[in-house]
């Protein structure tokens, strides 16, 4: 199993987009987290549980919930990328 990150600038999408992308990549066979960027600290959260997205971020090092309705969020994808993957990527 291989992983591949992209390391780039933070930037957070509309979950009205972040939802059905993950939920083609994960029926195509992927693993997500959610990440988001916490409207306390400022600090870049990755979700615990794979495949969820909330809609309310709770940072661990702060304890601030950040409401991802307004501020959007991203996902890091994990595993193989699959043909069946890379067709829903392309
Ligand atoms: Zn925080």
């Amino acid at each position: 199993m291989s992983s591949l990150h992209i390391k780039g600038k933070p930037k957070n999408f509309p979950l009205a987009e972040v939802i059905p992308a993950c939920r083609r990549l994960v029926d195509a066979g992927a693993t997500i987290y959610q990440k988001w960027t916490c409207g306390g600290c400022g600090r870049r959260v990755q979700g615990n549980n794979p495949n969820m997205i909330v809609e309310m971020g709770h940072c661990e090092e702060c304890g601030h919930i950040t409401d991802l309705k307004k501020t959007g969020c991203n996902y890091t994808l994990i595993g193989e990328l699959t043909p069946e993957l890379m067709r829903v990527l392309r």
